[in-house]
C-alpha cells in the first residue's frame, strides 16, 4: 500500500481560505483530519469590502463531517495575525501548520502605481506572512514541530508585466522561506513554498480554453502534503497547476574569475558571455554554500578551482 498523508490531530491555519485556492486547501486539510482555522477577510480581489466567505467554508467543512472554525482577521496587520493565531490556540489548544495563502491584486505599471497600491499588496502578501508567523513561531518551537507553506508566484519568480508590487511581494516570500527554513530546521519546523496556477476569481479570463483543467484542488493536494508530518522537504518551491507539479530553484554558476587584482569594467564587458553561462550551476542549500563555491573558484580552503 502506498504511503498516506494524514493530518489527524493537527491544527492548521489557512489564510485567505474563503475563496479559490485557500478554500480548496481548507477542505482538503479537513478531509485529511486536520482542525482548520479558516481565515478570510472576505473582500474583493483588490482587497476592498468584506463578506462571510470564511464562515461559508467552515459550514462546508462541518457539513462534510470535518472540524473548522472561522476567523475574519486581516493578515495585513500585526494585530490581525496575533488574533488569528490566538483563535487557533484558544479553540484547539495547539497549532501545527500555517499555510499563508491570502492575497490581493492591484495590477498597474510602475508609472501608474500609487503608494497605496504598493503598501496594500505588500501588507497582505509579505508583511502578512510576518504578521501570522511571528506569533505562530513560539508555539511551533515549543512543541519541536511545525510546517509552514508560503504562497509565491511565477510573477515574482519569473516576472509578469504590470505586477511590480505583487511580484516583489511574492519574491520576498521566497527570501523569508530561505531564512526560516534554516532557523526552523533544528526545531522540527519545515518551511516550503508553492507557486500555483489555478482557475479562481484572481485569474478570471487569464487561463484561456484550458481554464477548466486548473481546478484549485490540484494545488490543495500539494499544499496539504507540504503541511503534513509526512513531508520532509525543506526550503523547496513547488510549482503546481492543472495536475502538473514541478520544482523551481535558484542556482548559481561558478562564473568567471578575473584573478586577484580587481577587474576593470572593460574586463567585465569582455567576460559578460562567460559570466552569464549557465553550465555547472549548483543549487545552494544556504548562502554559506555560495561562499564555499566562491572559495573553490578562488582556490581557497575548500579546494582548488
Ligand atoms: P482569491 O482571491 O480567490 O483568494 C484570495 C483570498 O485571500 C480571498 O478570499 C481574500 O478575501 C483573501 N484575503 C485578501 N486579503 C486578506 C487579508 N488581509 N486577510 C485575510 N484574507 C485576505 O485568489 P486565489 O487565486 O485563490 O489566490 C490564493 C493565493 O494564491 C494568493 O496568494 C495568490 O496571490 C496566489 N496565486 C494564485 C495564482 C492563481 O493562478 N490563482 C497564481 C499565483 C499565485
Amino acid at each position: 500500500m502506498s504511503a498516506r498523508v494524514t493530518l489527524d490531530g493537527r491544527v492548521v491555519v489557512v489564510t485567505g481560505a474563503g475563496n479559490g485556492i485557500g478554500r480548496a486547501h481548507a477542505l482538503t486539510l479537513a478531509a485529511r483530519g486536520a482542525s482548520v482555522v479558516v481565515n478570510d477577510l472576505g473582500g474583493t480581489v483588490d482587497g476592498s469590502g468584506s463578506s462571510g466567505a470564511a464562515q461559508q467554508v467552515v459550514a462546508e467543512i462541518r457539513a462534510a463531517g470535518g472540524t473548522a472554525v472561522a476567523s475574519t482577521d486581516s493578515v495585513a496587520t500585526a494585530a490581525g495575525g496575533a488574533d488569528l493565531v490566538g483563535r487557533a490556540i484558544d479553540t484547539y489548544g495547539r497549532l501545527d501548520a500555517v499555510i499563508h495563502n491570502a492575497g490581493i491584486l492591484r495590477d498597474r505599471t510602475l508609472a501608474k502605481m500609487s503608494d497605496e497600491d504598493v503598501s496594500a499588496v505588500l501588507d497582505v502578501h509579505l508583511a502578512g506572512a510576518f504578521h501570522v508567523l511571528r506569533p505562530a513561531w513560539p508555539h511551533l518551537v515549543a512543541q519541536g514541530y511545525g510546517r509552514i507553506v508560503l504562497t509565491s508566484s511565477s510573477s515574482g519568480l519569473f516576472g509578469n508585466f504590470g505586477q511590480a508590487n505583487y511580484g516583489a511581494a511574492k519574491a520576498g516570500l521566497i527570501g523569508l522561506m530561505n531564512v526560516l527554513a534554516l532557523e526552523g530546521a533544528r526545531r522540527g519546523i519545515l518551511v516550503n513554498a508553492i507557486a500555483p496556477t489555478a482557475a479562481t476569481r484572481m485569474t478570471e479570463n487569464l487561463l484561456g480554453e484550458l481554464t477548466d483543467r486548473f481546478d484549485p484542488q490540484h494545488v490543495a493536494a500539494v499544499a496539504t502534503f507540504l503541511a503534513s508530518e509526512q513531508c520532509q522537504l525543506n526550503r523547496h518551491i513547488l510549482t503546481v497547476g492543472g495536475g502538473r507539479v514541478g520544482r523551481i530553484f535558484l542556482g548559481v554558476t561558478p562564473g568567471w574569475y578575473g584573478g586577484p587584482t580587481p577587474a576593470s569594467p572593460d574586463d567585465v564587458l569582455g567576460a559578460v558571455d562567460e559570466i552569464c553561462r549557465l553550465d555547472d550551476f549548483i543549487v545552494p542549500d544556504s548562502g554559506a554554500d555560495e561562499v564555499t563555491l566562491i572559495q573553490r573558484v578562488l582556490g581557497g580552503p575548500s579546494g582548488p578551482s
